[in-house]
């Protein structure tokens, strides 16, 4: 199956995604660093803290005191190191450009290099924050994509490179499409790919699937 036939069979199941759930470009940054081995329940938690507590902005957090933090975003998990990495970013942007929209500027390979090289920012954080935050056309791999993939048997990569390669190669270089195909990925996985019991008898890939390890 071509990734562009999935891309529709997905989007003719579920439509369209509306991502990232966020007001701003700001709070898809803090959302992406938050999210690191957390649901997103517990995501939403602790931006409402940080929101209530006024440390939703750049400088704020940049500024904010590293124990206040590390409370505020308690419900994410992993708290006191997410609030060195919330600091890490925040105070390189800050420090290094001014405003996100500078730092947004970049072409998006300077820009990738750039998010990789803060401490607390890997391929999953940083693609997300290029495509949702940046709006710049860089595929986000993360585990229900790989689940998915792995279990079509549609590629046998499995790095995250290998794997980001593989669909940014067969796809047109769309920003708006990578947003949706990354949103349906992580809907289908939560509604009907299930971790444990897939629903494979629901599924509107069931046909093609090779329905590997399942
Ligand atoms: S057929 Fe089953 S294993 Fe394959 S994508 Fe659908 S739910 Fe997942």
């Amino acid at each position: 199956m071509h990734p562009r036939d999935l891309f529709d069979r997905l989007f003719a199941a579920y439509g369209p995604q509306h991502w990232w759930p966020a007001k701003t470009r700001f709070e898809v940054c803090v959302g992406a660093i938050l999210t690191q081995n957390t649901a997103w329940s517990n995501v939403e938690k602790a931006i409402a803290n940080l929101r209530r507590e006024k440390l939703l902005t750049l400088k704020a957090l940049a500024a904010a005191d590293k124990r206040e933090l590390a409370r505020c975003i308690q419900p994410a998990g992993y708290f006191n190191q997410k609030a060195g990495y919330l600091k890490n970013f925040c105070r390189h942007v800050v420090g290094e450009h001014g405003t996100l929209a500078a730092f947004f500027r970049p072409p998006l390979p300077v820009l990738r290099r750039e998010l990789l090289a803060v401490k607390g920012i890997g391929p999953e954080t940083a693609d997300s924050i290029l495509l949702y935050a940046a709006g710049k056309p860089s595929f986000v791999i993360d585990a229900y994509t790989q689940r998915i993939v792995h279990r079509l048997g549609l590629s046998e990569e499995e790095s995250y490179a290998g794997l980001k390669q593989f669909f940014e190669s067969r796809l047109p270089v769309d920003e708006r499409r990578f947003n949706e195909f990354h949103a349906l990925f992580v809907e289908h996985a939560k509604r009907v790919c299930l971790k444990a019991a897939p629903w494979c008898g629901e599924c509107c890939l069931a046909k093609e699937c090779r329905k590997i390890g399942v």
